[in-house]
């Protein structure tokens, strides 16, 4: 069996490394943080006195890799289903709620049901989907669709700035269809929103971590490599900060680091450049005695939260693309954001529930047709060095679905 080296603890990692023990391999997964979990992380917030994410994380049931994952670290329970592809939202500026509710088959009965589409549907406004599956490669999404419809402020741009994390005139048309070929063009079935119950770390990565160990395989936190030395070709040695690793050719490395960190140990990569950043605000709150126990999702028009994730004891809101709200002082976000929570929901705006601001200012690559161009695959010019990670190749958008299929596809070339 091969002795595989995984840097970076984040969702590739932990899936590549999954894999790699499950198959009988010898794994050593390294970190630079003290924990895992990179950019789906979790953490006790002593402020809040509640364990809380990094930014709140939307699954659907089409993710096939990311649900075959939780299978294999026994950790679907960990995971709220609603059962149904329901999304209910709240447009801010009128007042208006709907629900938009898809039936679980291929046939799509729910566009023409007035009280389970999008409002202002026109089905001639159907005709983006076609032109967002031809879309060339250097299509963005307003090139597809049209932007004077009120199917666009309803539909696209939040879906656009939900799976991109990009304004739609700057996001991928392919990378949209990609998902959109995966999910909603498969039905309802494939759309279920699906939310972590406590936490990502207890349903993502805390059972991640403990396969992993159960099977042999070594964690350690606070390594964060400086250098890869190569000879001949190949990988020879890691650098920590705390010493150094050495490989032999028939050892292997795969780097699972955000892009700008992967370039840095391996220049001659071409890598995506720049980011977005997504902004979540929590507040906790007291559970309300007839209130649901499972999460739920909200979605936020004609505001500036873009979803809520309601949990009975923490209210969240996540703004998208939210690259503008860099210089906003939390002071003046926080009680903004929870005033559109607290209209969406109805409950009191004052007073504001204790909050925390959360900026994620490289939450995901500018997932841009110039970008998606610039992915490269799981090889390397290195022999014994593989790449994983959300900005790689998965022809994905930067999803824990797509960071997931890059671990596994790095793993199973480590055979
Ligand atoms: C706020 C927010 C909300 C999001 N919402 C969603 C969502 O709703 N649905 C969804 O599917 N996706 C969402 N995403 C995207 C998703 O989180 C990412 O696609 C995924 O987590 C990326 O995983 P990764 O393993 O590729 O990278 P990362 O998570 O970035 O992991 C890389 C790891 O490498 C480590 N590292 C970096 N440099 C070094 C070094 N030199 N040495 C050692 N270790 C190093 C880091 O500490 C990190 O743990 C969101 C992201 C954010 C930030």
């Amino acid at each position: 069996m091969t002795n595989v080296h995984v840097v970076g603890a984040g969702m590739a990692g932990l899936a590549c490394a999954v894999h790699l023990a499950e198959a009988g391999h010898t794994v050593v997964l390294y970190d630079a943080a003290p924990q895992a979990g990179g950019r789906a992380r979790s953490y006790h917030d002593e402020g809040l006195d509640r364990r809380i994410d990094n930014g709140s994380h939307l699954l659907f049931s089409a993710n096939r890799a990311a649900l075959s994952y939780l299978k294999t670290i026994g950790a679907l329970d960990a995971i709220a289903d609603p059962g149904e592809a329901a999304f209910p939202f709240v447009d801010l500026e009128s007042g208006r709620r709907w629900t938009v509710r898809m039936n679980p088959g291929r046939m799509p009965w729910w566009l023409f049901n007035p009280h389970a589409r999008v409002p202002g549907l026109r089905l001639r406004d159907l005709g983006g989907l076609r032109r967002l599956a031809r879309a060339g490669r250097k299509a963005v999404v307003t090139d597809c669709v049209d932007r004077t419809a009120a199917l666009y402020r309803n539909f696209w741009e939040p879906l656009t700035l939900a799976v991109l994390n990009t304004p739609p005139e700057q996001a991928s048309a392919r990378l949209l269809w990609r998902m959109l070929a995966e999910s909603v063009m498969r039905g309802g079935r494939f759309c279920r929103p699906l939310i972590a119950r406590d936490c990502l770390a207890a349903a993502l990565v805390d059972p991640a971590l403990a396969f992993i160990r159960a099977r042999g395989g070594i964690i350690c936190f606070g390594h964060r490599v400086r250098a890869i030395e190569v000879s001949a070709g190949n990988a020879s040695r890691i650098d920590f900060v705390q010493g150094w690793e050495p490989l032999t050719p028939e050892d292997r490395l795969v780097v699972a680091l955000p892009a700008p960190n992967a370039r840095a140990l391996l220049p001659d990569l071409e890598v995506p450049e720049g980011h977005h950043a997504i902004v979540n605000a929590h507040f906790a709150v007291e559970p309300a005695r007839d209130g649901p126990a499972e999460p739920r999702l909200v979605g936020l028009l004609g505001g500036v939260g873009h979803w809520l994730f309601v949990r009975p004891n923490l209210i969240s809101v996540t703004v998208s693309a939210a690259d503008g709200l860099a210089d906003r002082p939390a002071a003046m976000l926080l009680p903004e954001l929870w005033a559109e929570a607290a209209r969406a929901l109805a409950l009191p705006s004052r007073p504001v529930p204790p909050g925390r601001l959360i900026r994620e200012k490289r939450a995901t690559y500018a997932q841009t047709p110039a970008n998606a161009a610039r992915r490269p695959g799981p090889r390397t010019a290195l022999g014994n060095v593989l790449l994983a990670g959300d900005w790689t190749d998965t022809g994905l958008p930067a999803t824990i679905e797509g960071a997931i299929r890059s671990g596994e596809r790095a793993a199973a070339l480590c055979d």
